[in-house]
């Protein structure tokens, strides 16, 4: 169970859909849910792309799971069954807040303009092919994260990922931005 924050933004649905992907191509079953419905510009980028809204996640489905949070890692932004679940990893771009686990688990948390960032790496690290609709969700959220590079949280891995992204997803940043 891969799945952002509550009141998805662009980086909570594409960071959760772009990390099952990745881990599906790893061998490791995964999917992406979403706590609420998506949010305006996040359904845009999702039909953008065209790709299916991940399912929201239904009360008590992941008692007893693992469960990899993107984007958030505070017990108010989380699930609220949050402790019945077996949290197995974290991938953030915010201060740590205070979940705690019982056992020990894998964290990736980066001072980066968004999660879709520290993602586009992992792919990089795997040597995992980054395909079309992924590229542009990764891109989406980097773009809509950073406020087109223009938020303080911006940096140069920020930058150095979109660029790369633009071209797997066939978009003028700028243009696109602007519509999204
Ligand atoms: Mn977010
Ligand atoms: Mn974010």
């Amino acid at each position: 169970f891969v799945f952002g924050h509550k009141s998805p933004d662009t980086d909570s649905i594409c960071s959760a859909i772009s990390l099952a992907y990745l881990k599906n191509k790893l061998g490791v079953e995964a999917k992406a849910y979403a706590l609420e419905e998506p949010r305006k510009e996040a359904k845009f980028v999702l039909d953008y792309f065209k790709v299916e809204a991940p399912e929201v996640l239904s009360a008590g489905a992941i008692k007893g799971q693992d469960v990899a949070l993107v984007d958030h890692n505070e017990v108010a932004q989380t699930a609220d069954d949050i402790a019945e679940a077996n949290l197995v990893e974290v991938i953030d771009h915010h201060k740590i807040g205070c979940l705690s686990t019982d056992l020990p688990i894998s964290v990736r948390i980066m001072p980066v303009g968004c999660t879709c960032t520290i993602i586009y790496n992992l792919f990089k690290e795997n040597n995992v092919e980054i395909p079309y609709e992924i590229a542009g969700l990764l891109l989406s959220a980097i773009l809509s994260d950073t406020l087109l590079f223009k938020s303080p949280t911006t940096t140069e891995m920020d930058k150095l990922a979109c660029e790369e992204l633009s071209k797997i997803a066939n978009v003028d940043m700028e243009s696109y931005a602007m519509e999204m």
